[in-house]
């Protein structure tokens, strides 16, 4: 197998797109042919272009309309094929991939339609051109990858294969079991493609939010077990019609795509990459600050009960912590995980904790992701470090390498950590561009055996905010203990969007803290006077209607701005420290079985914070 991508997934010219395609490393490409039309130059000039990037060209599609006709119909269905045929040679290309036909005089029957594709094989075979019949979605009566096969192998002609493409057959949501039946050298193209879990009609899901497998919510994996069974051995190309690669960075796009096709085969038995492990924990957050606010943070995590605990040797770092819960406070003008351009306090750092993460490192590197080592981030811990697509660094630590970094690292005025109600890092939550949204989703699930919860959106008073956690799967042993929460907006004044502009890209935008005892955690804090975001009172009407909770308990919530939920496993509270300069802030959780983030309080959450920021509240 190996890897390939249709042009149509890229944004840019056929030139633009070939060069980002070439520079990923992909091997393969196919011609999208709206791309070669609007190219300016011959078709052997793009096909030249293609072979001098080093590229194969495994097909040029999409041929459509061409079964099931009569009469003149037909002939002009084959006459066109024979230009196609034309424009192929030219190209430098054997394969036309055909998809079924919507043509509104098209006729049923597999006989009718096993007729035309072994015509259309002879004439392309005379040409030493080969057709690929792909089952559309939507397809006026093909629209099954069970019944084009069955099209294909009554045609039982050598230069008529077939088409799998993933999203056609799970957009129907097809058995998969059939397709390990089909013999491999009979499919001669496989178009790999993920979605989210949508429910509208398949072509518009199809035109606009296909995605890189790993980014969506189909069961890949299944399939993919399914097709090594086949012992298919042809190209694995990406065909992804997206609004947001449309308008994305091709570059990014390009390389995420190849990163996908490695985690497909990661998917198959037998592949020698090192095993996905789920993420034990946040082991510490790195928060840049300048040197003029890092007092503001200090109180507030003071408030919080952590303490400094020891402080770097050498660089302008400290380590504050409380139980498990590490944060770093960093003063340094310049390091390794400092993003350039970044205007405000941000979280250039996160750690993330597995069992062997030296093996995760592995993975990580097999993927195509940039792996930081120590010695290139000039730093003697010891950590190798993921470059997140906002330019921060995901470390990768196990336990044991960790406590070293404690111990060896931040070896000045060294105290005991301190024990109280705050316990560790619940969750992140970021905010991101949707093209960043999409490159972290794979990222992170790639390297890492997390899932999405499904998508959903967060109304805030200037938009909506599309929302999904990525987290340990249910039944792991590190179920409930890593959440991820992505967010993005395409109406720019959200808050998540405000965050964007303010901090200048994607990034954290929260740190959530679980407690086990919100109720002490908030009273230090107001005994500190850090303010919490100010929550209107008709909120806790409301609460008093949803949930039959004491009048002690709902007093105590009002007065200190604390939201509350609960889902089948528990109960949940949540508050937030009101932000510093509209960048970053905290929130305190505690859960009492609860699985979720609080979503249903998320469009209060978010209403209070453009009030904060509208009304200047949030000035500290
Ligand atoms: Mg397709
Ligand atoms: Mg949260």
């Amino acid at each position: 197998m190996y890897s390939s991508i249709a042009t149509v997934c890229l944004s840019g010219s056929l030139e633009e797109k070939i060069d980002a395609i070439a520079r990923a490393g992909f091997e393969g490409v196919e011609v999208f042919e709206n791309d070669l039309t609007v190219f300016h130059g011959s078709a052997s000039e793009a096909g030249q272009l293609i072979r001098d990037r080093g590229l194969t060209l495994v097909t040029l599609q999409p041929f459509r309309d061409f079964e099931g006709l009569e009469g003149r119909a037909r002939q002009l269905a084959f006459d066109r094929a024979e230009r196609k045929f034309d424009l192929m040679a030219e190209l430098g290309t054997d394969l036309l991939m055909c998809c079924s036909s919507v043509h509104p005089d098209a006729l049923p029957g597999l006989n009718r339609a096993a007729e035309d594709f072994a015509e259309l094989g002879d004439r392309a075979a005379k040409r030493g051109m080969r057709i690929a019949f792909e089952a559309l979605a939507w397809g006026k009566f093909v629209h099954d990858y069970r019944d084009s096969w069955e099209v294909v192998r009554r045609a039982n002609h050598e230069s008529v294969g077939l088409v799998l493409d993933t999203f056609h057959i799970f957009s129907r949501q097809t058995e998969l079991n059939s397709i390990a039946n089909i013999p491999g050298e009979r499919i001669f193209l496989v178009q790999t493609a993920d979605a989210p879990k949508l429910s509208m009609d398949h072509l518009s899901w199809s035109r606009h939010f296909r995605c890189f497998p790993g980014q969506g919510e189909l069961q890949i994996a299944e399939f993919m077990a399914l097709l090594s069974a086949t012992g298919y051995d042809g190209p694995l190309s990406h065909e992804i019609f997206n609004d947001v690669f449309r308008m994305g960075h091709s570059e990014q796009t390009a390389r995420d795509g190849l990163r996908s096709y490695h985690f497909l085969r990661s998917m198959m038995p037998g592949n020698p990459m090192p095993n996905a492990q789920p993420i034990d924990r946040l082991a510490f957050v790195e928060i840049s600050i300048d040197v003029e606010r890092a007092d503001l943070l200090r109180s507030d995590l003071k408030a919080m009960g952590l303490n400094c605990v020891g402080r770097h040797a050498s660089l302008a770092a400290e380590r504050w912590a409380i139980n498990d819960l590490n944060i770093v406070i960093n003063t340094e003008p310049e390091f390794a995980g400092k993003v350039p351009g970044r205007r405000a306090t941000s979280v250039s750092a996160f750690a993330v904790q597995v069992d062997n993460a030296y093996q995760s490192i592995k993975r990580a590197k097999a993927l195509g992701y940039e792996v930081l080592s120590p010695e290139q981030a000039s730093a003697s811990h010891g950590m190798s470090a993921l470059r997140n697509v906002d330019g921060s660094l995901g470390y990768i630590v196990d336990a044991p390498l960790m406590s070293r970094v404690w111990d060896t690292e931040f070896t000045e005025d060294v105290q005991p950590v301190p024990t109280g109600s705050l316990i560790e890092v619940d969750h992140l939550s970021l905010s991101l561009n949707y093209h960043d949204y999409l490159s972290l989703m794979l990222q992170y699930r790639a390297i890492f055996a997390l899932e999405p919860t499904a998508s959903f959106d967060v109304t805030d008073p200037r938009g909506l905010i599309q929302s999904q956690v990525l987290q340990n799967r249910a039944d792991s042993d590190s179920a409930g203990r890593f959440r991820l929460a992505l967010n993005a907006s395409t109406s720019p004044d959200t808050s998540s969007n405000r965050f964007l502009k303010t901090v200048g890209g994607s990034g954290v935008q929260h740190i959530a803290l679980r407690t086990n005892n919100l109720k002490q955690t908030a009273i230090g804090l107001d005994q500190a006077g850090t303010p919490s975001l100010t929550i209107p009172d008709n909120y806790y009407r409301d609460l008093s209607a949803r949930f039959d909770l004491p009048a002690d308990s709902l007093e105590w919530f009002q007065r200190h701005d604390v939201l509350y939920d609960e889902d089948a496993s528990g109960a949940f509270q949540q508050l937030y420290i009101r932000p510093d300069q509209q960048s970053f802030f905290f929130e305190l959780v505690q859960r009492d079985g609860y699985q979720g983030l609080g979503a249903a309080n998320a469009f209060v959450r978010a209403a209070a914070q453009q009030r904060a920021a509208e009304t200047g509240e949030q000035t500290r």
